[in-house]
């Protein structure tokens, strides 16, 4: 099975009807390119920078951001690479000095919100950024994002860098494209004021579910009620990829479900084209692309968005793959 799908490495990811899908990867630190490259995808959709901070008990400063970012840049020069600005928070806590207890982490202050709260930290990142931008096709992206102001404060942080980098005469590309997750309901409905501000959007569906359905996903207790086909997880997303559409704005996917091959079909009839995953599953998921038809997938997966009970929705998804 797996030398079957080995073959597929160097396949279009073209569904039946002639749609071209992108097939990008989840990275967490240069180490893992060469497992991206090995599956020909066709970028980078999310690289999970607050890797570089776990586990130790000093942030890195600007030169040790830069160069693990320019190892990436440098190792895949053509493709688009997705770097998400600094995630840490809940799940994902600091060490030592930065560590903090909070009543709730989950909806504490984490990703986007912890950034800005430390902007001091915020600046280096984006400056180490801002100078790997040179050597590639970089875009940055804001996770966590809720809130209006949070986007225009996190581009005025960018714009306050791009001016420190041209007054030290140090290279870095102007036009730079500046995305943000949708991970939050409120942001998911609330699209026009993240569209109207932003380059692109990526769909964080782990955060997604576990804040619409109320799921801590890191709390065994309540794992089972963690269901991504809930009918309002699948109108939030649904809702996000036709708003991208309408508007001309890049809509991915870069939370688990987009690397569960049970899902791919239903996401191509949502007008899904950019998938982001762990590269191990990029293959699985090019299989099903290549057996799709989306003119027939896209009426039937309307439908599903319309449905209001969860058996019927689940089998109906069943329906979708075969
Ligand atoms: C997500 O929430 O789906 C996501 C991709 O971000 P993370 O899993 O890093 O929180
Ligand atoms: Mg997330």
């Amino acid at each position: 099975e797996r030398s079957k799908l080995n073959r597929l490495k160097d396949t279009k990811a073209t569904t039946l009807d002639g749609e071209d899908v992108n097939l990008l990867t989840n990275i967490e630190g240069p180490k893992d390119v060469a497992q991206s490259k090995a599956v020909s995808a066709d970028g980078v959709g999310l690289y999970r920078t607050e890797f570089l901070f776990l586990g130790r008990d000093t942030l890195p400063d600007e030169d040790e951001q830069y160069e693990a970012y320019r190892a990436v840049l440098k190792a895949m020069p053509t493709k688009p690479v997705t770097i998400r600005t600094f995630d840490v928070g809940a799940d994902k806590a600091l060490n030592g000095a930065h560590s903090r207890s909070e009543p709730n982490p989950a909806l504490g202050l984490r990703a986007v919100r912890y950034s800005l709260a430390e902007p001091k930290m915020f600046l280096t990142q984006l400056r180490a950024l801002l100078r790997a931008s040179a050597h590639g096709k970089l875009q940055i992206m804001i996770p966590m994002l809720a809130h209006a102001h949070e986007i225009d404060q996190s581009l005025a942080l960018i714009e306050k860098a791009k001016a420190e980098l041209r007054a030290e005469k140090v290279k870095f590309n102007e036009q730079v494209p500046v995305g943000g997750m949708i991970e939050v309901p409120a942001a998911a409905l609330s699209l026009g004021m993240f569209i109207r501000r932003l380059s692109f959007l990526s769909i964080g569906t782990n955060d997604l579910i576990q804040y619409t359905l109320a799921i801590d996903r890191s709390d065994e207790a309540v794992v089972h009620l963690y269901d991504p086909l809930h009918p309002a997880v699948l109108k939030l997303i649904g809702g996000t990829i036709q708003a991208g559409a309408r508007f001309g704005l890049p809509v991915s996917v870069c939370g688990e479900m987009a690397g569960d091959p049970a899902y791919t079909q239903l996401f191509l009839g949502m007008g899904l084209r950019n998938f982001s995953m762990h590269p191990a599953h990029i293959l699985e998921v090019k299989q099903q692309i290549l057996r799709a038809d989306v003119g027939e997938l896209a009426p039937r997966v309307q439908r599903i968005l319309r449905m209001d009970e969860q058996a019927r929705v689940r089998e109906a998804v069943e329906r979708l793959g075969n």
